[in-house]
């Protein structure tokens, strides 16, 4: 089969390798029908993420259609349509007891990370993959739901969800600030409104970013650029600060503006992925009764996603910018890391 695989910081190849086998009798064999790209696949290739070895397929979302299936595999079968889910869970270790796969402990390199596909093993962005522990790590398609739509669901959609408006513990009338309108921030935003947020404020640096955030759920947006971008904020409070400000860039002066933003008793809720050390100001910080959330998404919210979307209520298809076949792939790595001159937001890549 043909995959796209990591040879080191900068390198990578769309190459023939060995077709993926069962290994263990929970395994099964997906043929990947769509895949995706992720900010992380981008942070792999600039030598970010040293867990990943040359010779490593990449990418952790997809959907597709079961080959092949493990002796001890029963509720799954040859023909299935699936999701594959970014965290791979073993449904029997003490984080999965918890709902926390992101740290299962049976994850084949025994780190205690639950996401492991383009990662500790072979990735989606391949004509096929070997999806371990299957009967917890996928979930079946159902009927009138959209490839498009069903990909977004294995990281971005939940990873919006868990770590933003869940850890961020929004309620109804809440002021929402996501800081941050790439795709993990813009899963925020539309996925805020499910627990009635009145205001979702977009801020970013990227006009064009900011305006398509208004079609996921945004009321308002402001650009961090400018001068008197907090006093902006602060008006569309009650001047008190915002109830939960989600941080979805990944550097130290977004968090910084995460917890200036705040309200006394608000929520901090950090998604964004830091490579450098963060200044935290608790000199000023611990009067004010705030909440401080991180995460890595666990993706045990997929299913109830998954009905909101076979209902209409949510439209995840909406992030495709760009499409692509996989023998396309190396371009669509060029479309979606350009994405402030592309407009991309979510390239799909389609057998
Ligand atoms: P992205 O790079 O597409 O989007 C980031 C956005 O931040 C861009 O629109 C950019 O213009 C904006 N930005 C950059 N600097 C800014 C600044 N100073 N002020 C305001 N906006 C600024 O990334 P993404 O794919 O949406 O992911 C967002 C973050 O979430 C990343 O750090 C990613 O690694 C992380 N992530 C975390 C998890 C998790 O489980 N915690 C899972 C997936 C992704
Ligand atoms: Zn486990």
């Amino acid at each position: 089969m043909k995959a796209l695989v990591y040879h080191g910081p900068g390198q990578k190849a769309w190459e023939n390798v060995p077709d993926p086998k069962i290994i263990d009798p929970t395994d099964v064999i997906v043929q990947v029908d769509i895949t995706t790209i992720c900010g992380t696949d981008l942070h792999i290739l600039k030598g970010d993420v040293p867990a990943v070895t040359d010779g490593r397929i990449l990418g952790h979302e997809g959907v597709g259609t079961i080959t092949e299936v493990g002796r001890a595999v029963s509720n799954l079968a040859v023909g299935d349509r699936v999701i594959i889910s970014c965290v791979t869970s073993c449904g029997s270790c003490s984080y999965c007891h918890q709902q926390l796969p992101s740290h299962c402990l049976d994850d084949e390199g025994a780190s205690g990370i639950g996401w492991i596909f383009g990662h500790l093993i072979n990735g989606t962005q391949a004509e096929y993959v070997r999806v371990p522990f299957a009967e917890n790590s996928l979930h079946k398609m159902p009927r009138g739901v959209s490839d498009e739509a069903a990909v977004m669901l294995s990281d971005i959609l939940p990873t919006g969800f868990e770590i933003g408006v869940r850890n961020g513990r929004v309620e109804p009338g809440d002021v929402v600030a996501v800081i941050g309108a790439g795709p993990v921030g813009l899963s925020a935003m539309m996925t805020a409104g499910l627990y009635g947020a009145s205001r979702i404020i977009a801020i970013d640096l990227d006009d064009n970013r900011i305006q398509q955030a208004k079609f996921f759920g945004a009321t308002d947006g402001v650009n961090s650029g400018d001068a008197d971008w907090k006093d902006e904020v602060l008006a569309m409070t009650d001047g008190l600060g915002v109830d939960v400000a989600i941080e979805a860039v990944g550097m130290s002066a977004t968090f910084q503006m995460a917890t200036e933003l705040v309200r006394a008793g608000g929520t901090v809720a950090n998604v964004g992925v830091h490579g450098k050390s963060v200044e935290l100001k608790l000199q000023d910080l611990w009067i004010k009764d705030i909440a401080l959330t991180t995460g890595l998404v666990s993706a045990t919210t997929t299913p109830m996603l998954l009905k909101l979307v076979t209902q209409g209520k949510l439209t995840p298809e909406k992030f495709v910018s760009h499409r692509f076949t996989f023998e396309a792939i190396i371009d669509a790595y060029d479309t979606f890391g350009r994405a402030a001159e592309t407009k991309a937001l979510k390239v799909a890549i389609i057998r």
